[in-house]
């Protein structure tokens, strides 16, 4: 059975931009996953501790047969291969991978919670969000991600990433 999933990207860490696509193109090489469709990649502002770097932050649209906490493990997987070191919760990080949405699903396990507790108050997980799944309904909130979108302040900023020179 071929389930769809919804992925949040996010990175601060050496190099955010590479460090968001390397993860697309190991989800995308798998045998597992097959990767629908891909955002553009965001950079956005710190929350929580401002003293870091800024993020870069994608999201993709998923097709898989995993169920969601084997979804779960394997993305746990992809940021151990990339080197990600679990510190503090709010802290820098090499890679962070977030299961957002899986059809829908509502759950609240010990490792897992669905819908992602915090997509619907992040702009910079819903704005690369609303690029792909705009009209995917909240499963908690019975709103789309682009009304989700919509609702968001405009600070923390969150705006197209561009390599910086
Ligand atoms: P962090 O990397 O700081 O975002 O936290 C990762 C931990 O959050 C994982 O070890 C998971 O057990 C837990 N978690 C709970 N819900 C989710 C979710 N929807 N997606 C990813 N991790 C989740």
């Amino acid at each position: 059975m071929i389930h769809k999933a919804l992925i949040g990207i996010g990175s601060n860490l050496d190099l955010p931009a590479e460090n968001c696509l390397k993860a697309i193109s190991i989800l995308s090489k798998s045998k597992e996953v097959r990767v629908a469709s891909q955002s553009s990649l965001y950079e956005s502002e710190p929350i929580g501790n401002p003293d870091q770097p800024w993020f870069v932050n994608a999201a993709v649209e998923i097709q898989t047969n995993l169920n969601p906490e084997e979804l779960l493990q394997y993305l746990l997987n992809i940021e151990n291969q990339l080197g990600r070191i679990r510190k503090e919760k709010w802290g820098p990080r090499i890679i962070d991978l977030d299961i957002l949405d899986y059809e829908g699903q509502i759950i609240n396990s010990s490792t897992l919670t669905l819908p992602h507790p915090e997509m619907a108050q992040r702009r910079f997980v819903l704005e690369p969000l609303s690029e792909i799944a705009g009209a995917t309904i909240h499963p908690l909130k019975n709103k789309t991600i682009a009304d989700l979108l919509k609702e968001q302040p405009n600070f923390p900023i969150v705006k197209k990433y561009s390599p910086h020179k």
